[in-house]
């Protein structure tokens, strides 16, 4: 039984990644081990390692002044990681406010150093995008969301400035073509859109790093982790294999063009569908509208039960909206075929021709 999983994080992956990934629990590499008993020293072990930095490399379209990092703890360990790395002892730092996780990583900062909040959304509940905010002169980075996970917004256009920029881009990664040379540094943690949960991807400028006057732990330390290859301590190995097999399953169908394109289509027809249907309604800025996670409601909040019972019986899965929104969201992860979203859409007509 095919199941169409809508799972908003951890989201998604493709079939044949899944299978790759259970028969490397078993025979690693042809070793006659598992992966998840050889050692990260190994010469195997290395070569994933290797190639699932060069792949992020390569699909950022990026050169050797960028350092690519696996770490643990997650991008909410970057909320921290990142000012402590970035931000000086007497610098301040710019942050915008487009929800719960971008409220996190500015909680966080603010611990380290100042921080000013150039632009939120919080007045609207985070249904759109700050633009055009003023950017003060002498900050030492400006941090972005690339897309709001909870609330379904996403930058459409990144904000042109010299100050370096940071971006999470956890929700959003490789889902269409950005400019990676305009940022000084990206994260993501792995689990919505390019492998399971229990690594992080961290991308970084080399140049940027060793000026803020602070001294720091080393697990805490990119320039460490740089050092030891991603390996000072033992790494998230099978975390990390799972995202290098996602990423080659991506490259293989033909990379982020490729991808773009199919997510683009997959958000457009849910949304027409959600404007054209007359029971339901988006909840964020048309424009603002993230093409990964998609928002929307019922005009009468007291037929959900009976909506959940029909797209149950489609073995649709995980389009439960966030406790903060309610409603249902719809996530469009790359590994999502634009069948499921096919389904999900017939369902809606099917509901609203039996009960409008
Ligand atoms: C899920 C998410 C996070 C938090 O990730 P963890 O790996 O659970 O720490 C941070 N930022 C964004 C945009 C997310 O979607």
């Amino acid at each position: 039984m095919k199941v169409h999983n809508f799972s908003a994080g951890p989201g998604i992956l493709p079939a044949d990644v899944l299978k790759q990934a259970a028969e490397a629990c078993i025979n690693f590499d042809n070793m006659n081990l598992s992966l998840l008993e050889i050692s990260h020293r190994s010469k195997n072990y290395e070569a994933v390692m290797d190639e699932s930095r060069n792949i992020i490399k390569e699909l950022f379209e990026v050169g050797d002044d960028y350092e690519v990092l696996y770490l643990g703890g997650g991008a909410s360990l970057q909320f921290a990681m990142v000012p402590l790395n970035l931000l000086s002892e007497n610098g301040t730092a710019g942050y915008v406010n487009t929800g719960v996780w971008a409220t996190k990583a500015i909680k966080e900062a603010k611990m380290l150093g100042n921080i000013n909040v150039l632009a939120s959304s919080e007045d609207k509940k985070f249904t759109y995008i700050p633009k055009n905010y003023e950017i003060p002169a002498g900050l030492d980075y400006i941090h972005l969301t690339s897309n709001n996970t909870i609330y379904g917004t996403q930058i459409k256009e990144f904000t042109q400035t010299n100050v370096p920029l940071v971006c999470d881009m956890s929700s959003d990664i490789f889902s269409r073509k950005v400019n990676a040379k305009d940022f000084t540094l990206i994260y993501a943690g792995a689990q919505k859109n390019m492998g399971p949960a229990g690594s992080t991807m961290v991308m970084v400028k080399k140049d940027a790093l060793g000026k803020t006057g602070r001294k720091l732990l080393s697990m805490l330390d990119y320039q460490v982790h740089i050092k030891g290859g991603s390996m000072y301590n033992t790494p998230p190995v099978f975390p990390i294999y799972v995202t290098l097999l996602t990423l080659k399953w991506l490259k293989a169908n033909g990379g982020i063009a490729w991808i773009e394109k199919i997510n683009q289509q997959k958000a457009d027809l849910l949304y027409n569908e959600i404007d054209r249907n007359s029971l339901f309604y988006g909840t964020v800025n048309k424009e603002d509208r993230s093409y990964m996670n998609v928002c929307f409601l019922m005009n009468k909040p007291e037929m959900e039960a009976e909506f959940d019972k029909f797209w149950k019986a489609a073995n649709i899965s995980g389009i439960r909206g966030h406790r903060d929104v309610g409603g249902y969201r719809a996530s469009l992860y790359n590994a999502l075929p634009l069948e499921s979203v096919k389904v999900l859409v017939d369902v809606m007509q099917d509901f609203e021709k039996k009960f409008a």
